[in-house]
């Protein structure tokens, strides 16, 4: 049972305010068009640390290859993957793999309806586990994301960063959400709320004049944050090599790439070009440059062109190496650095890549 320590007039009317507001601007995305228990949880996991311009491409083609729970449960492991590249964050792919094996095996391939049960499956958390509850199936749970987080700690005044107050302000934020939560429409109300954090309700420049619940807010723009976290930068360079294929009456190229080892904590499995052993590439070798951001680190990447020949000298002996026909290349599972790479220098080709957009250079991978 909810503590309710509003007054009620003043929550009905927020409620009232936000769905209004939320009618006429909400936008319009692929996830919201479907009531789909797994659509939504594949964008739900897609929206956790990937930008959502980025994941409107990916969700597309990741459905359209995988348009059911049994069909995602049914793929290897390398196919999720290769779908999932430019999203990063590799382990939330593996995941939900897991998850749907686990959905197929145990539950005949269809989603637990509640909040409660979603939270018993592999990989699906509190906030997962409650969007699916709420949005697909009415449930009348709060939803809890950072956007939300941000949103009642500056209409309520309470100071908002990564660490003030705590577990003690966690908790309060959970409470007011549960008190908030519309009974009548509570997908639409979660949803709105979010919405309003990503659009309306930023971090940096909140946005009040046009702020549908400012009337009820006790900060206004006047509020408290965190510091941003300050980036880290590094320099790398890595071997484009590409060569003429061996197969026998066949002009296909090859490219290049190295698998990560599985041991890694950061994008283990996942195929990379070869790191060069020096970062310092003369001018007239340089083939391009790329700045790739992941997580706090800003990588600053030289690409090197590298006849096969000088391949062994001139990189950094790493994990198993393979030539891949650029042909297939789209379908392997890359990582964003150098999916990026390979799509500005043309050569990635084939259906996969025309369901794969290419990423801005500021993409957080
Ligand atoms: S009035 Fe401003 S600070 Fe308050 S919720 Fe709206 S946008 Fe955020």
């Amino acid at each position: 049972m909810v503590k309710q320590d509003r007054e009620p007039g003043k929550t009905a009317r927020l409620r009232r305010q936000l769905l209004e507001w939320y009618a006429r601007n909400r936008r319009d995305l692929p996830w919201r068009r479907s009531p789909d228990p797994y659509a939504i949880w594949v964008a739900e996991i897609m929206l956790q640390q990937t930008r959502v311009a980025v994941v409107v491409e990916r969700y597309q083609a990741f459905l359209a290859r995988f348009p059911t729970l049994v069909s995602l449960a049914l793929a290897p492991e390398e196919d999720v993957l290769a779908l999932w590249s430019g999203l990063g964050y590799y382990r939330r792919a593996r995941m939900l793999h897991k998850a749907a094996q686990f959905v197929a095996n145990q539950h005949q391939g269809n989603l637990p309806a509640s909040a409660a049960e979603l939270r018993t499956l592999p990989g699906i958390g509190a906030y997962t586990a409650a969007a699916i509850a709420s949005i697909a199936h009415g449930e009348v749970v709060p939803v809890v994301d950072g956007n939300v987080e941000r949103v009642l700690c500056r209409l309520e005044g309470w100071e908002f960063g990564s660490r003030a107050g705590g577990a003690t302000l966690k908790r309060r934020i959970e409470e007011l959400a549960a008190q908030l939560v519309d009974p009548a429409q509570p997908g639409e109300f979660n949803q709105a709320l979010m919405e309003l954090g990503a659009t309306v309700c930023l971090p940096r420049n909140p946005q009040c004049l046009v702020c549908p619940v400012a009337p009820d807010c006790k900060t206004q723009g006047e509020h408290k944050t965190a510091p941003r976290p300050r980036m880290l930068s590094r320099e790398v360079a890595h071997a484009l090599s590409v060569r003429t294929g061996r197969q026998p009456g066949q002009a296909n190229r090859e490219v290049l790439l190295e698998q990560r080892a599985a041991s890694l904590t950061v994008m283990p499995g996942l195929w990379e070009l070869p790191a060069l052993g020096d970062t310092a590439v003369p001018e007239d070798q340089l083939r391009m440059t790329v700045r790739h951001a992941i997580m706090q680190v800003n990588y600053y990447v030289r690409i090197r062109t590298v006849f096969e020949d000088d391949v062994e000298a001139m990189t950094v002996a790493g994990g198993e190496r393979r030539w891949v026909p650029l042909g297939e290349a789209a379908g392997v599972a890359l990582t964003g650095l150098a999916r990026k790479v390979l799509t500005r220098a043309h050569l990635l080709s084939g259906a996969a890549l025309d369901a794969i957009a290419p990423q801005t250079e500021d993409d957080v991978v």
